[in-house]
């Protein structure tokens, strides 16, 4: 605590950064983070990851039990697992107050993308939520998107209209009862995303039961497909029977 009000006064009177924000190894005049750990944002090639949602799995390869079932987005595009230098960028963003780094990371996750889409729509935050924040992470994670790729983000016909509480304390089964009816699309018009391909913007692949919520909202309000772009995955490993490739 001390600590934190420490650097954060020391913070405010150097404004010029000397120190990595991901590892705080000293790097005068680098950028935000430093090589060492932009190097290290990525997946563990040696891991065994979905085929489809990139999570890790337990054995083999293949897909995820979920994504066997046929989850209700598509292909999943993550910069790499939510552990290291990235976990500490993703809390950066969301926690402290760093919206500087949605511009960074979002130029490389726009690198991902290997499918064409026709407009993104960011995870709404609840107004509440978003007034706290003072922005919504994956508003700017989308622009940057927006900006690599030169399609549209259609931010303002989706709306959170539930504030669904501290969704990493539930487990799965409430995680996704806690969800229903949470988002909701404005009634009066038809969504910019009508017969279009979409691909939906979030921080952080979990369970994916809020990237579920939406995509069915989507789907219901016309969209002709939902893929999913998000910073990182979880490190747990998926659960559930896996399927094998033997
Ligand atoms: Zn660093
Ligand atoms: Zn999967």
């Amino acid at each position: 605590m001390l600590r934190a009000i420490v650097e954060g006064l020391l913070d405010f009177v150097w404004p010029p950064r000397t120190q990595c924000l991901l590892c705080r190894e000293p790097r005068p005049g680098a950028p935000l983070a430093c090589p060492a750990c932009m190097e290290e944002i990525g997946f563990d090639p040696t891991a065994s990851r979905c085929a489809n949602c990139t999570r890790p799995i337990e054995s083999d390869r293949g897909l995820c039990a979920d994504c066997e079932e046929g989850p209700v987005y598509g292909v999943v595009f993550a910069l790499g697992a939510h552990q290291g230098a990235l976990r500490e960028a993703v809390h950066h963003l969301k926690f402290g107050d760093r919206p500087e780094l949605a511009q960074l990371l979002g130029n490389r996750l726009a690198d991902r993308v290997t499918v064409p889409h026709d407009g993104i729509v960011p995870v709404p935050l609840h107004p509440s939520r978003l007034r706290e924040r003072g922005y919504n992470q994956a508003g700017l994670i989308a622009r940057a998107i927006s900006a690599g790729r030169g399609i549209p983000v259609w931010e303002s016909h989706l709306r959170r209209v539930r504030r669904t509480g501290h969704q990493a304390k539930l487990q799965r089964d409430s995680r996704l009862h806690n969800l229903d009816g949470a988002f909701a699309v404005e009634a009066a018009v038809t969504p910019p995303w009508s017969d279009k391909r979409v691909l939906l913007v979030d921080d952080v692949l979990t369970t994916g039961a809020t990237a579920a919520a939406v995509a069915e909202v989507l789907y219901k309000s016309g969209a002709r497909s939902v893929d999913l772009a998000v910073l990182a995955v979880s490190t747990t490993p998926v659960r559930g029977k896996l399927k094998t490739s033997h």
